[in-house]
């Protein structure tokens, strides 16, 4: 089996073979969510991506360490060093501790990973719990000459960092353009360039969230508190580091420049970038007014929705194109989600249903070929950089087989024995633990739709089709339906 992993890295913008510094470990540290307002759509696209690499690396046999830290200060409005911090803002207009705006929308984004079958995290860090550890490479960097204080504040001195190392490796930014495009210092600034950022920020007196430091009370800069999470729970050097493409810069351009800065090492040797989620070809964000609410996509009440949409008909949807590439949203594409989701969740329900039969099925290469190669088709795809929507293809080429073997048209001894546990393997494999796809029926309902079905199957036999006609009505109105096949009565979702 093929099982080289290529991944394309931001920094070296190149399809690479994955190694791992210290195999089977891999050290993932993706930027989590800032919990000032409810997770969006946008937020789920990128963490539902993170989650199946996760899950891929995982089943290839590697030992994970995933680390999602939680920004619960830093992240101040304008996203770069003034205004106020976002949750501090929010707390005081609602009247409560910032840690209550922090606690409410913390369980609410778990709520939502839930929801899309997105796996925990091994450790979920938070920037409030390692203030010490940002004042201390706050410390070394001032020690290595990078950084400088200023009013109490303390800003990494870009253009000095640029002189023995190069800013802007990851964002393939010049430092020179990147200057020519900001505004100017207007001599209130405590910023020798406008480049430079902060470290540490001294608080005004009216800012709630501060820490005591050797400077001033104040609180840290963004960009450190994934600086110092990483290193501190996957060293000094890792393996991955995501997030989206937005966060490329300056969030991960000034990562890296900490890191270099205190301890003399590029801090990460894939960097993975996911790109974004659209409506109408415009980023959803929460700025722009564009975004739905996972439960208003569920529920279908949002002005843009013609209709609700099932968590794993979204997980399917948002699986159907690759991570790197940015995916619109529309109505229409839903639909068509639904409908290959409930294809695909059909054939799970029938794949485990069935099981090897000695019937009178001479061997057939020709199928047995078709079925070896789609099994390491899902393989291929997925160590093509996480291909997702490739790897879909391939199950509904297994797909055909299992509808086959179901109905009667294809018989057991056709495949065989190897190649039919193959294909049962692959498909259940794929679509549960690797794509994250799972039915949606309640497995608790199974045995109450089977008894309807023994009734159904009685009500034909004695010609009673008023009872019959009744029965499926009871199943559509649940989008349900009854197959009558060859090999007997079976139900599924309707497609
Ligand atoms: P935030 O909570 O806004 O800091 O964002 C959390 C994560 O969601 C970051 O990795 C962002 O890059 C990502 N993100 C934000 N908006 C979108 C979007 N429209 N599509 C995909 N990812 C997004
Ligand atoms: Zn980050």
């Amino acid at each position: 089996m093929d099982k080289e992993l290529k991944i394309q890295n931001s920094l070296t913008r190149q399809k690479e073979i994955f190694k791992p510094i210290n195999p089977p470990f891999v050290g993932m540290y993706v930027c989590g969510p800032t919990v000032y307002s409810d997770a969006h759509m946008g937020n789920v696209r990128t963490f539902m991506s993170f989650d199946v690499m996760n899950r891929y690396l995982r089943h290839l046999g590697y030992k994970v360490r995933y680390v999602r830290n939680i920004t619960d200060v830093g992240h101040l409005v304008d996203d770069a060093d003034d205004g106020e911090d976002k949750i501090g803002k929010k707390a005081k207009l609602e009247n409560v501790e910032p840690m209550e705006i922090v606690q409410r929308y913390a369980n609410g984004f778990h709520r939502v990973m839930d929801l899309f079958n997105i796996l925990e995290p091994d450790i979920e860090p938070t920037a409030t719990g390692h203030i010490v550890e940002q004042i201390e490479i706050n410390k070394k960097l001032l020690e290595n000459g990078w950084a400088y204080e200023k009013n109490g504040s303390i800003y990494f001195d870009v253009s000095k960092y640029n002189e023995a190392h190069e800013y802007g490796v990851l964002s393939g930014r010049k430092i020179e353009d990147l200057q020519s495009n900001t505004r100017t210092l207007d001599g209130q600034d405590d910023k020798k360039n406008p480049l430079d950022f902060a470290l540490w920020k001294k608080a005004s007196d009216d800012h709630i969230m501060r820490w005591p430091s050797p400077w001033s009370d104040g609180f840290p800069g963004w960009h450190l508190e994934c600086t110092v999470m990483s290193t501190k729970y996957l060293g000094e050097t890792f393996d991955i580091h995501g997030g989206g493409m937005d966060l490329k810069f300056p969030h991960h351009e000034c990562e890296i420049a900490q890191s270099v800065g205190a301890n003399g090492k590029k801090p990460v040797n894939y960097w993975i970038h996911t790109n974004m989620l659209t409506v109408n070809g415009q980023k959803m964000s929460k700025s722009l007014g564009n975004s739905f609410l996972p439960t208003q996509l569920v529920t279908g009440d949002h002005k843009m929705l013609e209709q609700g949409y099932t968590p794993m008909t979204v997980r399917f949807f948002m699986m159907q194109t690759h991570y790197s590439s940015t995916l619109d949203f529309s109505n229409e594409a839903l639909k068509a989600a639904q409908k290959g989701y409930r294809r695909l969740a059909n054939g799970l329900k029938i794949v485990k249903s069935l099981s090897f039969q000695n019937d009178e099925g001479k061997k057939n290469d020709q199928v047995i070929k078709q079925i070896d190669q789609a099994c390491e088709g899902c393989y291929k795809s997925m160590n093509d950089d996480f291909n997702t929507a490739k790897t879909i293809a391939q199950l509904f080429e297994l797909l055909k087989k299992i509808n086959s073997l179901h109905t009667g048209q294809l018989k057991y001894g056709e495949v065989g024995q190897d190649a039919f546990e193959k294909l049962s393997e692959t498909y259940q494999t794929f679509m549960e633990e690797i794509l994250g796809l799972k039915e949606e029926t309640p497995t608790a309902v199974d045995p109450i739709i089977d008894a309807l079905l023994e009734v159904y199957k009685k009500a034909k036999a004695e010609k009673n089709y008023k009872q019959v006609d009744e029965i499926r009505a009871i199943l559509k109105s649940n989008k349900l339906i009854i197959k009558d096949l060859k090999t007997g009565v079976d139900w599924g979702y309707e497609e």
